[in-house]
């Protein structure tokens, strides 16, 4: 007989269970546990754009018939735009001065191989933005390009910035969004017409004062630029706008410190974690998962300390080296080398390449998850060979995961503080936009540093039951008279501070 199968939860529905956990804790509010879990919007809608004339590399199979198919000599350069899938974009110009010989519709490139003529036209995807909540301030929250985004991975992450902006004790509330697309198979200039039409249907929906974009998987400071100029092109004001999307360049009104304050704000909880545990940093050996923007952040300011990052995992590539990675080559390596397309880890000469799935069982004392969701399953759990798992990226640990870690004693630094960073830093940006202001680096870490450090104590407070008042933070007001996980504690301080606004402000009916 066959098994019943196992119903499948939603990623929503996982991501909640913290969520009912901390609300029956402190017995939320039923008015405001029904505002809290669904959101207040789901926007959900088409984008379209023209796509260029694409080069696409033959099959092996396919090749022996152009076996004598002579060469074309085209002028390469910026005429054949090279994506990172390995096929190129045929710009028109590359014809000007070219000598090309097609065959039917396959040509061949000298050194680069065979490729057949893709024609390009108009291609529809999918985009998203989930506005969970704004009871303490405008929808904030990042935008994602990637072929797996759904309707329910979008829900789940505005959930955890409601959260997040209320651990943070920022003015926002939470929201989410991004497109369905495969960024690794569009042009720059593509990426851009999809950004350009995203902002276009968005427009009435977003604001300084209504919601608010940022950075996230695969999207950056380049795109917070276009969206700007989208939404504020044509304005009377549009100086007064910049608020608009936050992570923008430090020259058109970003903040410093912005690209790094994610990794920095996983830094600061790290610290803290270390001090409470007489953990030294120095020489700890780390695991970082995602060397984009958080991770390699992350292991930059780490290795800076003299942590030894001894594993580096991205979506192509495994490097391991139990001396500690030269982080600033790495870097090198997959920023500042242009034959890189994938700006990926593999191939860094200075590390040997390991088997993916050997990654999160090496012997370490701390692993930083900075990709993307459900990475940590039971079963990696069951093995892992760490005493903190530091959640750089958003929902890396599966609730079954959490599960073994909490009974493995392996301590656990909730994304919802982890990666507060970026929305805190985020937060200084707009300020300094409506302010007109332009803070340093030095301001802008020493307030992140007080922000993440007060919050992740109340937390760990929460956690252990010992609630106080100290110089730099005060736990009372979040009590719960016994001792909890570190993600409960989390939700705990979150739902409280939320609850306040609904208690204090009423319902209109
Ligand atoms: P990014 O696009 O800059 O980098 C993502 C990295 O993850 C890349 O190195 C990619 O190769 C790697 N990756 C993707 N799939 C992988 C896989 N299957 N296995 C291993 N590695 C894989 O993105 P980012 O901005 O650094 O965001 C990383 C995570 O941090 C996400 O979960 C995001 O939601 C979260 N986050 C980001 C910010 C921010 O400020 N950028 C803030 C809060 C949370």
């Amino acid at each position: 007989m066959k098994a019943p199968r196992k119903e499948r939860k939603s990623i929503f529905d996982e991501s909640m269970e913290a969520f009912y956990r901390a609300a029956d804790l402190i017995r939320l509010h039923p008015r405001v546990r029904l505002e809290l879990e669904e959101p207040d919007f789901e926007h959900i809608f088409y984008i379209t754009i023209e796509t260029r004339d694409r080069l696409v590399p033959l099959s092996p199979d396919e090749e022996a018939h152009f076996k004598d198919l002579p060469a074309s000599s085209v002028k390469a350069g910026e005429a054949l735009e090279p994506l990172a899938n390995g096929q190129f974009v045929l710009h028109r110009r590359a014809l000007l001065k070219a000598d090309i010989t097609v065959r039917e519709g396959v040509l061949r490139i000298p050194k680069r191989g065979l490729f057949r003529i893709e024609k390009g036209g108009p291609k529809k995807f999918k985009a998203y933005r989930i506005q969970y909540n704004q009871v303490r301030g405008p929808y904030k929250g990042g935008v994602r390009y990637h072929k797996d985004v759904s309707l329910d991975l979008f829900k789940a992450l505005a959930a955890d910035m409601t959260w997040k902006t209320a651990i943070a004790d920022i003015p926002f509330g939470g929201a989410k969004g991004g497109v369905r697309i495969d960024p690794q198979a569009y042009s720059k200039e593509e990426i851009e017409h999809v950004t350009l039409r995203f902002i276009y249907k968005l427009k009435n929906l977003i604001g300084p004062y209504v919601d608010i974009p940022a950075p996230d998987v695969n999207t950056n400071s380049e795109i917070m630029a276009i969206m700007m100029r989208q939404y504020t092109d044509g304005a009377r004001m549009p100086h007064a706008m910049r608020g608009v999307v936050t992570g923008k360049d430090v020259r058109i009104g970003g903040s410093e410190g912005r690209n790094k304050a994610t990794g920095q704000g996983t830094v600061y909880c790290l610290e803290e974690w270390a001090r409470w545990r007489g953990v030294n940093l120095q020489g700890a050996r780390v695991l970082v998962q995602g060397f984009g923007n958080v991770g390699s952040a992350s292991a930059e300011i780490l290795h800076g300390m003299g942590a030894r990052i001894v594993a580096v995992q991205d979506a192509h590539g495994t490097i391991h080296d139990e001396r500690g990675i030269d982080i600033p080559a790495l870097l090198a390596h997959c920023f500042a080398n242009r034959e890189n397309l994938r700006r990926s880890v593999a191939g860094f000469p200075g590390a040997k390449a390991l088997p993916p799935g050997d990654f999160w069982f090496l012997d370490a004392d701390i692993a930083i998850p900075a990709a993307l969701g459900g990475e940590i399953t039971a079963e990696v759990a069951d093995r892992m060979r760490v005493k903190v798992v530091a959640e750089a990226a958003n929902g890396p640990t599966t609730p079954d995961g959490d599960e073994i870690l909490r009974a493995r004693k392996i301590d656990l630094i909730p994304d919802i503080i982890c990666n507060a960073g970026g929305v805190t830093v985020s937060y200084y940006e707009w300020l300094q936009n409506l302010r007109m202001e332009h803070w340093t680096e030095a301001e802008v870490n020493r307030r992140l540093e007080g922000a993440i450090k007060s919050n992740y104590a109340i937390i760990r407070d929460v956690a252990l039951d010992t609630t106080k008042r100290t110089e730099s933070h005060d736990s009372r007001p979040f009590a719960i008279g016994r001792q909890t996980d570190m993600r409960t504690a989390a939700m705990v301080l979150a739902l409280k501070r939320i609850e306040a606004h609904y208690l204090l402000e009423g319902f209109s009916q």
